[in-house]
């Protein structure tokens, strides 16, 4: 029996407290100086390495720390800016990495899009002019300061080339073959440099590999490793992947490398080892912490699936690991000091999850006296927070009632009921509205900050709140919009939010993840039963409907997305926790019905980021979803309009189960890919109502009448006028009041104009 090796797939790059994040605005809007940015954010770097040092983590990965995204550095790695940029006169500066990942004046940035199953956003490469070239040996440098500043012999993480060029945008319909001839000569060169320098271990990430490859993909793969391979034959390569098990497991594990990493967690990688072995002459890292949740391991049932690792499936050499890179998780819980103490007893942010790993690898190295301690004092730990959560029988029970009453369900069919709300809503033909949130100023930021530090009354708060809504409605019922919004100014985040008005969840103070470049998002806890405590928004709708004589749309966060956006406790099934929330929100929409609201708008922005990579997994979690949004939702009267918003354009995997949902209206994000949408509902017969969006929020720029006119034009050869409704792609919260005003008037101006021609089509 060798011995185990401890490892970590990638850690956190914002810093405890965002120093990143700071460090990376600031320089952005030019108060520190490109020298500065590197010294800050190198100090942040290193502080993370020798964290995972002093934890003693063996293999500690280098290479994984970005400025931006780790995707987009591959991409810079390789030379491949887009001409647009070159046209510019960018090169290979920071500020054109920066320009590709945000925009520059003239060029649009590269598109962003969600990496894998995660809230993680990477740029997406394009492979449009591809002439690669190897700029920079990227890992190399890494491996080079780590060792000279800290003497560690560290991991460099490559991103494989599978996955890099399959998740990218360019010429793919010739299949990757092509791009591959480009590409992995550099791969090459890059395993052999870093051979030469030294190096012992490489992880290589191939996450792709847990998605369905074809045929000739897979060929791709066997032919690729075994060139690395010989690129660098002293190189011990780690084939690394995460969130889920190979699709293609005797493929994949066969390929020509020294070690295989696989996520126990999530997937069936515990079942595919038994059925099918693990190859003799490999390693087998073994991701077996979490490292897409925030909970306290159990150790002694880690202990135990490891020793079934390594007595039936008889692989005698494995590393412990967690499951994917720490990215995905927060840093610490040690700065969590006004935390319930029995509460944080059950967490295990980054740091907290290297010791698990180091402890368990002692534990199987040295004997498991040699951590008799640190297991009690986990098994101490689990038993304090395990009190607190407590679950109840009445929230059982009361669940259980809900779920007996049958398959929720309108009582009306949609060409019945949508007859009943247009005699209630009287709306026009192409009827304009928004997304739900409007401008948020630094002024509102401020005023919630000091109102949360009791600075400022509860009534001073509430009456700025109201102010704001009484301005935004009077703006509202000046462009003409049909159906409005309060505004949202209320809510920071859309899932923060109903976490902190719903019993069972709490909120962390320093607990941030990276979504995307230097945005952050803090997603709450919930660790016990959730349940309706008291009206969530009802306050401010009310308000804002008093105001006017137009509908004023109520605005929730559906369960999907609640619990996408979550952690969540993992001592009950997934199905159980988003129930639950649908049932509480089915309280706040019985509530709102009550105070006479007409028009219920449910967003689900998350459904679509949840869906298993796992194909056969889908159709569950599919169902699972339209089971909670229909809880949440369909108990409305006949003439209540329930309405839901996406934002993604990748929906036609999904659209069956978005229809399903049954919302009279839904909304989708689509301005930057009209033609695509609207040639599938050319084949698609959509009988309720729709939104697309008519323009992007995500720019500054003000799209002109014209341009708005030709989007709903294309979109009304297919969809039938009377099914669709006039609306920017997504919530305004971000954009400024000028924009948002001036945008919505051309909005409206081209609906009108449109309305005129249908009006003399008739
Ligand atoms: N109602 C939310 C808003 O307008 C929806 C946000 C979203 O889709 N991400 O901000
Ligand atoms: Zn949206």
């Amino acid at each position: 029996m060798k011995k185990l090796i401890s490892s970590n797939l990638g850690y956190p790059r914002i810093g405890e407290k965002r120093e990143w994040k700071k460090a990376l605005e600031n320089h952005w809007k030019g108060i520190i100086t490109e020298e500065e940015l590197i010294q800050q954010t190198t100090e942040i770097r290193l502080e993370g390495l020798q964290k995972q040092k002093d934890a003693g983590i063996d293999l500690i990965p280098v290479g994984d720390f970005t400025l931006y995204d780790h995707v987009l550095d591959t991409s810079f790695m390789f030379g491949m800016v887009p001409e647009r940029f070159k046209r510019e006169g960018y090169t290979d500066s920071l500020d054109t990495y920066f320009a590709i990942a945000r925009g520059s004046k003239h060029a649009v940035a590269s598109e962003m899009t969600k990496w894998f199953n995660t809230n993680y956003h990477y740029i997406v490469p394009e492979f449009d002019q591809v002439n690669p070239t190897l700029v920079e040996n990227r890992p190399l440098r890494f491996y080079q300061e780590a060792k000279e500043k800290l003497d560690i012999d560290g991991k460099p993480v490559i991103l494989g080339p599978l996955t890099y060029l399959k998740i990218g945008k360019g010429p793919t319909n010739e299949g990757i073959s092509k791009l591959l001839e480009a590409f992995v000569p550099l791969y090459k060169q890059i395993l052999k440099e870093l051979q030469d320098a030294g190096v012992k271990w490489v992880q290589i990430d191939e996450p792709i590999f847990v998605t369905k490859l074809s045929t000739e993909e897979l060929f791709l793969a066997k032919v690729v490793y075994e060139e690395l391979n010989q690129a660098a034959p002293e190189l011990n390569i780690l084939l690394q992947t995460y969130f889920d098990h190979p699709a293609n497991y005797k493929e994949i594990t066969s390929l020509s490398v020294q070690a295989i990493g696989l996520d126990f967690v999530h997937g069936n990688s515990l079942k595919q080892i038994k059925e099918f072995g693990f190859p003799k002459n490999k390693i087998l890292a073994a991701g077996i912490i979490n490292g897409r949740n925030v909970w306290q391991a159990n150790l002694e049932e880690k202990i135990a699936l490891l020793n079934v690792i390594r007595n039936d499936v008889e692989v005698d050499q494995f590393i412990i690991q967690p499951s994917c890179s720490l990215l995905h998780v927060p840093i610490t819980k040690r700065l969590e000091q006004k935390m319930d103490a029995a509460l944080k007893d059950g967490l295990s942010f980054a740091d907290e999850k290297l010791k698990e790993i180091v402890i368990l690898t002692k534990g199987f190295n040295e004997g498991i006296e040699s951590v008799s301690q640190e297991i009690k004092e986990n098994k101490e730990a689990l038993a304090r927070f395990t009190s607190v959560v407590n679950r109840d029988e009445k929230a059982l029970e009361a669940y259980n009632n809900n779920i007996e009453q049958g398959y929720p369900g309108r009582k009306l069919s949609f060409s019945e009921r949508i007859k009943k709300q247009q005699e209630v809503l009287k709306l026009p033909l192409l009827p304009t509205t928004t997304i739900g949130s409007l401008p948020q100023t630094a002024e509102t930021r401020q005023i919630r900050t000091k109102w949360r530090k009791g600075e400022v009354s509860n009534e001073q708060y509430e009456k700025f709140i109201n102010e704001s809504i009484e301005k935004w409605i009077q703006i509202q019922e000046d462009l003409e919009l049909d159906v409005l919004v309060h505004g949202e100014f209320e809510r920071t985040d859309m899932v923060e939010y109903f976490g902190e008005k719903l019993n069972g969840f709490t909120t962390s103070k320093y607990g941030w993840v990276q979504s995307y470049g230097s945005r952050c998002v803090k997603p709450p806890l919930i660790y016990k039963d959730v349940n309706f405590d008291k009206p969530m928004t009802v306050k401010e709708t009310v308000y804002a409907q008093t105001l006017t004589e137009k509908p004023v749309k109520g605005m929730l966060t559906g369960p999907v997305t609640i619990i996408n956006w979550s952690f969540v406790n993992e001592d009950v099934s997934r199905t159980y926790v988003q129930n639950q929330i649908a049932i509480a929100l089915q309280e706040e929409v019985k509530q709102l019905e009550k105070n006479k609201i007409k028009i219920i708008q449910v967003d689900e922005p998350a459904l679509r980021e949840g869906l298993p990579l796992n194909e056969e997994k889908k159709k569950e979690y599919l169902e699972a979803a339209v089971y909670a949004f229909r809880l949440a939702t369909a108990s409305v009267k006949d003439s209540t309009q329930i309405h839901t918003h996406m934002c993604y354009s990748d929906f036609e995997e999904i659209f069956d189960a978005i229809d399903e949902l049954d919302a009279d209206v839904i909304s989708i994000e689509t301005s930057r890919s009209h033609g695509e949408l609207i040639s599938y509902f050319n084949n698609k017969k959509y009988t309720k109502e729709i939104g697309l969006g008519v323009y992007d929020i995500h720019s500054p720029r003000i799209p002109s009448v014209k341009e708005m006119k030709e989007n709903i034009t294309k979109a009304l050869q297919t969809i039938s006028p009377r099914q669709f409704w006039i609306n920017p792609d997504c919530g305004l919260k971000t954009r400024n009041k000028e924009e948002t005003i001036r945008a919505l008037q051309n909005m409206v101006n081209a609906t009108n104009e449109i309305r005129k021609e249908q009006h003399a089509l008739k």
